[in-house]
């Protein structure tokens, strides 16, 4: 998925609530920029970085998370496993967010962009004459590799 969320947009929600961009963030950020489309777990980041030779810490990798998520840089996402994920934030959000494919074997999450949910959405809200403002959906199943 495009995002609009930049290293000049972290800079700036840093410095609104008077944080620094420290190597630490700015390397943490860099990880999910680099990888459009990943959700990624604090232990996905620390192993990435330790595969570049980054010396940081998985206390630090999570409070870093943490903070970006805080702060609206990535979105944190629970999928069920006991193990948060993040991905890029959106700065319009109240944009629709796409959906969730969720592999129970793997743990790979895949996006699934088209949304056939609206005559769902009307069926549901016209039976139960509940307003529906959103909706979440995420599918758990067994990715390609792991059938
Ligand atoms: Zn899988
Ligand atoms: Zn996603
Ligand atoms: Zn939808």
């Amino acid at each position: 998925m495009a995002s609009d969320i930049t290293m000049e947009v972290l800079k700036q929600r840093l410095q609104a609530r008077q944080h620094k961009l420290t190597t630490q963030r700015r390397i943490v950020l860099e990880v999910f920029l680099s990888r459009s489309g990943q959700h990624l777990s604090a232990e996905d980041v620390y192993g990435i970085l330790r595969a570049e030779a980054m010396d940081i810490g998985l206390a630090t990798v999570y409070r870093s998370l943490e903070l970006l998520a805080e702060i609206g840089i990535l979105q944190k996402m629970e999928f069920g496993d006991g193990c948060s994920r993040y991905e890029v934030g959106n700065l319009t959000p109240d944009e629709h967010q796409h959906h969730h494919l969720i592999c129970l074997k793997c743990g790979k999450v895949q996006e699934f962009p088209d949304d056939l949910m609206g005559d769902l959405e009307e069926d549901v809200a016209r039976k139960t004459e509940f307003q529906i403002v959103d909706h979440q959906v995420k599918f758990f199943g067994y990715c390609k590799e792991c059938q």
